[in-house]
């Protein structure tokens, strides 16, 4: 292609809110074979709601949601909002945690009302010796049954809950898939979250490659690998925890609607936040470069 058609290519992808960081990123589309998929925030809407909440035998619910709520509402997960944003619907003001901390990927802990106070992945509490009990364990395996994601919370020592947060689908992303395969692209969802709410999410949207569980600093890896397979890889992502695959990808795309790091780290940003654009993009610059008619 001459330079003007590569200019033209990136003028038109900017009216569709597809931002090219320049000519050169037009040609690492020409191979990509295998798009990577964010999971929350890209896939899905990112939004989370409370759904429901197991007490452990002997836990009082209000004091299940009030501690969970007063250190969730420290963190700015989108899991954590949702507790927060519950309890303080429900109870009202929330007690402020001390020390809280983040522990990325895993979850949060911190002391609320003199507890100790640890939420998040049942292996992050199992780590701390805290175990759930069997009436939580079915709890959160129901839960995970219908695509859910359920975090685990205890206190002073023991595993003394359950809360069931869902994301929704975005409208748009099944579509999306489909237009990915048309590309000849194979699809992946990568995400922190666990093994069954992946699957569940990607069978929704079309997918079936799901490589669930990767801790954030774990996520370059995964691309890394799959480069190593042989595989020109795409990524498309948001969060701040998705910038190094970005930058490691052959062709990273940021979603707009997601963290500046994301953007920064990316080829391409799609203004809209909406996964179509993502299949635009690729199209428009295969276009551009002459390689589809
Ligand atoms: P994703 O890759 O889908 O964006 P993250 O890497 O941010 O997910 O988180 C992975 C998992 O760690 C979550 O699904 C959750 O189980 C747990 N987790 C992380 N942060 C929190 C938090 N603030 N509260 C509860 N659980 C958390
Ligand atoms: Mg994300």
């Amino acid at each position: 292609a001459t330079p003007t058609a590569l200019l033209v290519g990136t003028g038109r992808g900017a009216q569709m809110g597809i931002l090219i960081k320049g000519p050169e990123v037009l040609e690492s589309t020409r191979r990509i074979d295998t798009i990577v998929l964010d999971k929350t925030g890209t896939v899905t809407a990112g939004k989370m709601t409370l759904t429901d909440l197991h007490t452990a035998v002997g836990t009082d619910r209000a004091e299940l949601l009030r501690l969970a709520g007063a250190l969730e509402d420290a963190s700015e997960h989108p899991i954590a909002q949702a507790v927060a944003k519950a309890a303080v619907q429900e109870l009202g003001t929330l007690p402020t945690p001390e020390g809280f901390t983040n522990i990325e990927g895993k979850g949060v802990q911190g002391v609320v009302d003199g507890h100790a106070v640890i939420i998040g992945r049942a292996s992050l509490l199992a780590d701390w010796s805290l175990h759930l009990p069997a009436e939580l364990v079915e709890a959160k395996a129901a839960a995970e049954r219908q695509g859910k994601t359920a975090i685990a919370v205890g206190w002073d020592g023991q595993a003394r809950g359950v809360l069931v947060v869902a994301d929704t689908v975005k409208p748009t992303s099944p579509a999306a898939v489909a237009q990915f395969k048309r590309l000849g692209l194979t699809p992946v969802l990568l995400t922190g979250d666990n093994q069954a709410v992946a699957e569940q999410i990607a069978a929704e949207v079309g997918i079936t490659d799901v490589i669930a569980e990767v801790l954030p600093q774990d996520k370059v890896d995964v691309i890394t690998r799959l480069q190593r397979e042989g595989k020109a890889v795409a990524m498309v992502g948001d969060g701040v925890n998705d910038a190094a695959a970005l930058a490691q990808a052959d062709l990273g795309l940021a979603m707009g609607t997601g963290t500046d790091v994301a953007i920064e780290a990316s080829d391409i940003t799609l203004v809209r936040g909406d996964l179509r654009s993502a299949a635009d993009a690729i199209r428009l610059s295969r276009k551009t470069l002459g390689t589809i008619k």
